[in-house]
């Protein structure tokens, strides 16, 4: 399941070079190229699917996905807290229509989210 037109599927595909900084048989992360927090990192399935409603039928790569963000919140010491966001639709300010999850930490963080 990849999508040719998909920025993030070239990512997997190693199509386009990106640093990983963790991956497992179902996921990838690497460094958002746009930080908004000391710690900004993207988790994203090795498969295509365009949002969470998508992945989430997916049981493993749902898996590898929840399992690759527990690994960086703990390899990157986030342990006083840390936030992850799936932003969903365009109103949400999804941008990138190749699920992902936001890991963010190394600040505080307001609640609610802006
Ligand atoms: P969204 O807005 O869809 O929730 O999140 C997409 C994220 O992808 C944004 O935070 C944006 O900074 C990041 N992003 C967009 N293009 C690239 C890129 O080429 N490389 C990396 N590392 N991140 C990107
Ligand atoms: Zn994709």
């Amino acid at each position: 399941m990849t999508n040719p037109d998909c920025l993030f599927c070239k990512f997997v595909n190693a199509q386009l070079p990106v640093s990983l900084v963790g991956q497992n048989s179902g996921a990838i992360a690497f460094n958002d190229i746009n930080p908004k927090a000391p710690t900004h990192i993207l988790v994203i399935p090795k498969i295509h699917v365009k949002n969470l409603a998508e992945l989430s039928v997916h049981s493993a790569e749902l898996q590898s996905v929840m399992l690759l963000i527990d690994e960086i919140a703990k390899s990157k010491q986030l342990a006083n807290g840390y936030r992850v966001v799936f932003n969903t639709g365009a109103a949400a300010g999804q941008s990138v229509f190749h699920a992902h999850a936001h890991v963010l930490g190394g600040r505080s963080m307001q609640w609610p989210p802006g």
